[in-house]
């Protein structure tokens, strides 16, 4: 089949270079210039356990899996990562108690290691850590989410397929037994393929509007989650990512750390109702009440804004954390047409393993 993916961020080139692998055409149309300058830049670059999300659920199903094959895809490819180990910590007996039901959860979802240890014994090993207890994730690590995009559109290219960029996808229609689509910016025209997958990000509802006889109310809302960071102007003193326990909207200010070992705090979550990229430096203060909770020494002026993303989420604040949406044609009737909803964390985590469901449905 000829195959149009929208959108090359870690999860759209994910899914290209797996339809190339089993033998497609396939395309990729990117409406900006580059690889990865939607959400897949702006994240924690934590390749994820798969411990929180409920059993059986896509999130959980594709982190565990997407976790193993990323790994497995980081050696073979040469991409750098570093897996790392994470401590979500307790500081209070309310949290030691979600510690608890965290570990439960890990176990359902098959996350392989986990175990408990107390303050004492995490503090052996992060002596700058305040906690009463903490769960160990010994498979959690971080990535070099770009070097991890260059390998997936390296594979795709050897494979004969390829990216346009600077082309937006403007309206799709299905007709003659093909999806029609108009595309504007460099390569404007209109080109005919078998299949599409949407993977458009925070984009992904608007393209959908704009798709002839989609239903519009299967088309879910978008709700907009912005993620700060603030960057740690000093030398790192933890070894592990060290993760509080999870709050409504996201999994709490944690300490990321990249690959030459520099720590970073964030993301939180900041409800909004359009994209902007900008962090308030007047966040800093709720930042440093939240991290001083499992590292007192946290010297005051050291937190400096850095960056933000923005969850594509499908539930607001107060509600149910959703599962992420795969739509194919039993959601909406059309033929070979996947569009991808809700793909927030741990989408890149999980991006190998959503690759794979994707590419089946499309031969389905
Ligand atoms: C703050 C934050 C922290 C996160 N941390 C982690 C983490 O630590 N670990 C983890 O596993 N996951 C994490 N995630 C989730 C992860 O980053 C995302 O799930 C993933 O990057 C989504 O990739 P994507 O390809 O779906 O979207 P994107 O990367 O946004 O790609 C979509 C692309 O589509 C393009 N596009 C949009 N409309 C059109 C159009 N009409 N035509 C053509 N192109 C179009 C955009 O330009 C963009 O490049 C985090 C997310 C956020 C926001």
């Amino acid at each position: 089949m000829q195959v149009l993916v929208i959108g090359a961020g870690v999860v759209g080139l994910a899914v290209a270079r797996t339809a190339a692998l089993r033998g497609h055409d396939v395309i990729v149309a990117e409406a900006t210039a580059g690889v990865g300058n939607g959400i897949s830049s702006r994240n924690s670059e934590v390749i994820h356990g798969g411990i929180y999300y409920p059993t059986g659920s896509l999130r959980a199903r594709h982190s565990t899996r997407g976790r193993r094959l990323l790994y497995e895809f980081c050696a073979s490819h040469g991409v750098a990562h570093n897996k790392c180990g994470k401590f979500i910590v307790a500081t209070d007996a309310a949290e030691l108690a979600k510690v608890e039901t965290l570990l439960a959860q890990g176990h359902k979802n098959g996350v392989e290691g986990l175990e408990p240890i107390g303050g004492n014994a995490a503090r052996a090993l992060e002596p700058e850590l305040s906690c009463i207890g903490a769960l160990v994730s010994p498979e959690s690590g971080v990535i070099d989410s770009h070097g991890y995009m260059l390998a997936l559109w390296g594979e795709l290219e050897d494979r004969g397929g390829g990216i346009a960029f600077e082309t937006p996808v403007e309206r799709m229609s299905f007709a003659e037994a093909r999806w029609q689509v108009r595309f504007g910016g460099r390569d404007a025209g209109i080109a005919a393929f078998d299949a599409v997958v949407n993977s458009a990000g925070l984009g992904a509802q608007a393209l959908a509007r704009r798709i002839e006889g989609y239903p519009a109310d299967k088309v879910p809302p978008l709700i907009l989650a912005k993620g700060n960071y603030f960057a740690f102007a000093g030398r790192p003193v933890f070894s592990r990512l060290i993760y509080p326990t999870p709050v409504d909207g996201g999994l709490g200010v944690h300490v990321t750390l990249d690959l030459a070992g520099r720590m970073r705090f964030g993301p939180d979550v900041e409800w909004i109702d359009r994209e902007s990229y900008t962090v308030d430096p007047r966040r800093a203060d709720a930042f440093y009440d939240r991290i001083r909770s499992y590292w007192p020494g946290l010297p005051a002026g050291s937190l400096v804004p850095d960056y933000c993303g923005i969850r594509p989420k499908l539930s607001g604040r107060g509600q149910p954390a959703a599962d992420f949406m795969i739509a194919g044609e039993a959601a909406h009737g059309l033929p070979r047409l996947v569009n991808l909803f809700g793909i927030e964390s741990p989408g890149l985590t999980a991006s190998l393993s959503l690759a794979e469901e994707v590419a089946d449905s499309l031969a389905a």
